[in-house]
């Protein structure tokens, strides 16, 4: 078994306020009953991380950031099974939910109000070394790459706002509106959905579409004055007004919008669509067991492929450029890899 240190370089959110993004060395808490040690192999930057950063999405600061993660299974707590040692695995987000709200009884830990999530308000994965329920822990299949276990996190998102209820059917025309990851993910599962998917982007995102190509997508660039229209299923993944309204108005009549994307400020569109169009509209936050473990079938099942959406590979030591990088809309998925260029 791999040597534990007493501590840990970590990156978060180190006080309250606009920014306050900072490194950190910071104990390693000894599994307890029910729990695990996980050795950090990736975790991923992600949209809302900046949120976080930007103080629009709540955060309990110091603490460290990061939940998209993947790891192995460094060290096990009592009570805790022994072939978790040394697994691979992909961590759900959620530390604690109270258990007692009726969101928590009716199966949905993401609507808990007392729901306390790695990365935000307990410590997260932009560390090597990050101790976790063992309830979090989800086994990966083995053709999964190592760093694009990562990306199952926010595939268990994209799964929750899209079958849980079904929002596609097969046959469905779907257009995905931002081809950032979530983008890409969701194109993906509404295509194992059986919808016939088109991913539309901006012409600086001629790099992500070019592979949202080479996965088998129609593309199209919006921005020149075209505005697709016509969809039976609009999901929104840019997160940015413009977005947003050019989803609404590609929504056929009697068609469904799904917002993805966060925006993390108000913003002006034309909702009247909703009503003239007699849209549906669907969203989702977060995960919940269910979204997860059909995550994991899909990715068992080749049908959501995480590898190519990986774009770079940063050392943990790099933060500040991973993170310049990621707000700039470079690559597809930056993850941070706490053990690249440390030993
Ligand atoms: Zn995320
Ligand atoms: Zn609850």
């Amino acid at each position: 078994m791999t040597r534990i240190p007493q501590t840990t370089p970590a990156v978060g959110k180190l006080a309250p306020g606009v920014g306050n993004l900072g490194m950190r060395e910071q104990p390693v808490r000894p599994p307890g009953p029910g729990e695990v040690l996980v050795e950090v192999i990736a975790t991923g930057i992600c949209g809302t991380d900046l949120h976080i950063v930007d103080e629009e999405f709540p955060s309990e600061p110091p603490v460290t950031m990061g939940h998209e993660i993947t790891g192995e299974v460094a060290a096990i707590g009592d009570g805790v099974d022994a072939t978790w040692l040394e697994s691979r695995v992909a961590c759900e987000t959620y530390f604690s939910t109270c258990g007692q709200c009726h969101h928590c009884r009716d199966g949905k830990p993401n609507m808990c109000p007392k729901r306390r999530s790695i990365g935000s308000r307990v410590d997260g994965g932009f560390a090597r070394w990050l101790t976790l329920p063992v309830r979090n822990l989800w086994r990966l299949p083995d053709h999964v790459g190592r760093h694009a276990g990562a990306l199952v996190e926010p595939l268990a998102c994209v799964t929750r706002i899209l079958y849980d209820p079904p929002v596609v059917n097969a046959g469905d025309s779907v257009l995905v509106v931002g081809p950032g990851t979530m983008g890409m993910l969701t194109a993906q599962a509404a295509r194992a959905a059986g919808g016939v998917v088109t991913v539309a982007g901006l012409t600086k995102d001629r790099h992500r579409l070019e592979l949202a190509t080479s996965m088998g997508f129609d593309t199209l660039v919006v921005g020149d004055g075209s505005a697709p229209t016509g969809f039976d299923v609009v999901a929104e993944a840019s997160g940015h007004e413009s977005g947003a309204a050019l989803a609404l108005g590609a929504v056929v009549r009697d068609g469904s919008w799904v917002q993805v994307g966060i925006f993390g400020k108000a913003i002006a569109v034309p909702l009247d669509h909703l009503t003239y169009g007699e849209l549906r509209v669907r969203s989702g936050n977060a995960s919940t067991p269910r979204s997860w473990r059909r995550a994991l079938q899909l990715i068992d099942a080749g049908l959501v492929e995480l590898d190519p959406l990986v774009s770079d590979i940063v050392p943990l030591q790099e933060w500040e450029r991973a993170f310049a990088a990621t707000r700039a809309g470079e690559g597809m998925k930056i993850v941070l890899d706490p053990r690249m260029g440390a030993e």
